[in-house]
């Protein structure tokens, strides 16, 4: 694609209601650097307008890497005997609660694997005393559970759920998970959105098979399904995975798709994915150079934080919070950015501009 071309597509895909696979697929196809630097810049003036220049910071906390089930990418799936499997309980985690009090954090994600133990009451009640406790947003990211427990943990006080859809590719995502389905992911996720969840999916960039037509289908899924927010990162292999010594993503593409996700869904949360940040020491930075807004820090306590490997050398992973807080600190400012004192809400409930 020249310039021209280029410049057409980036403002057909801004102002066109349903963009068209093809420009996105020719978008993800640009390789050249100025070609880049349009999509990437363009992307950055979007985010500007539509969610403003500071940066909302969700704190997470990886309560158990328990998981019952077997994602062909994750190395918590369940046959990865070599993982030493922990569950925190309430009191550590209402701890990490405590220790960033007053450190910008304003949103709380609860996150595990799937852990079949789970207790529905017992997260319930967790969420009423973080709520309680924090004045902060709680997000859940939790998988896939039945329709009252989710009803159960919004009328606990949850705001937000996290569940990636992965792939909109429905035999690629039935191939990386076995014995699922895209369809009932898809309606997990609007059941969420109609419980009144703020709602976040995701995608993974790189996985073996996958195309540019499908990351295209990715952006168009996500913006079809309106989500609030949306987790984009790069494949990483695992080790103790059946994907184990398959070529990792791309820096590039995932910058990409970050890039057009912005383009396309204007005012959505798009986090700088610490996966980014795993795979280039600067890959956080670029994303929130190139449409991101957004930025997780583990506050899981050590050891524990380094037992969550759903992919190996998870940056910060073996670092005390505080260390943790203050390198999302630098990123941010090193961005010429600064951290946002709400509590980062979509985008849609927000009545004034974000910054206000
Ligand atoms: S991706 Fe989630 S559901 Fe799948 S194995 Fe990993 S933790 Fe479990």
């Amino acid at each position: 694609m020249n310039t021209s071309d280029i410049v057409a597509a980036l403002t057909r895909i801004y102002e066109e209601e349903t963009p068209s696979q093809e420009d996105l697929i020719s978008l993800l196809s640009v390789s050249d650097d100025a070609g880049l630097r349009l999509i990437f810049e363009t992307a950055d003036r979007v985010r500007r307008r539509h969610v403003g220049n500071t940066v909302p910071v969700r704190g997470i906390i990886e309560f158990s890497n328990y998981c019952r089930n077997a994602c062909r990418y994750c190395g918590l799936n369940r046959d990865n005997r070599a993982l030493r499997r922990y569950r925190l309980d309430r009191e550590l985690i209402l701890d990490a609660v405590d220790a960033v009090e007053g450190e910008g954090v304003n949103t709380i994600v609860l996150q595990s694997g799937e852990d079949g133990a789970l207790d529905p009451s017992w997260l319930a009640r967790l969420i009423g005393e973080i709520k309680a406790q924090a004045d902060a947003a709680v997000t859940l990211s939790v998988g896939e559970w039945p329709g009252e427990y989710y009803r159960l943990w919004r009328e606990a006080g949850a705001d937000r759920f996290l569940l990636k859809h992965e792939t909109a590719n429905p035999s690629l995502y039935e191939e990386l998970h076995e014995g699922a389905a895209f369809g009932e992911r898809t309606a997990h996720l609007r059941l969420l959105k109609a419980l009144g969840y703020q709602v976040g999916a995701g995608n993974i960039v790189g996985l073996p098979g996958q195309t540019a037509k499908d990351l295209a289908a990715d952006i168009l899924f996500m913006k079809e399904l309106s989500v609030d927010m949306a987790g984009i990162g790069p494949f990483i292999p695992h080790p103790h995975t059946a994907l184990a010594g398959v070529p990792e993503g791309s820096l590039v593409m995932t910058l990409k798709v970050v890039a057009l996700t912005r383009i396309v869904l204007k005012d959505v949360h798009l986090p700088a994915t610490t996966a980014l940040g795993s795979i280039h020491p600067l890959g956080r930075e670029m994303a929130l150079s190139a449409g991101a807004n957004v930025i997780m820090v583990d506050i899981t306590p050590a050891p524990y934080a380094a037992l969550y490997e759903i992919y190996p050398g998870r940056r910060g992973a073996g670092e005390e919070i505080f260390r943790r807080l203050a390198a999302i600190r630098q990123i941010i400012h090193s961005c010429g950015r600064t951290i946002a004192s709400g509590r980062g809400d979509a985008i849609r409930l927000c009545k004034k501009h974000p910054e206000d």
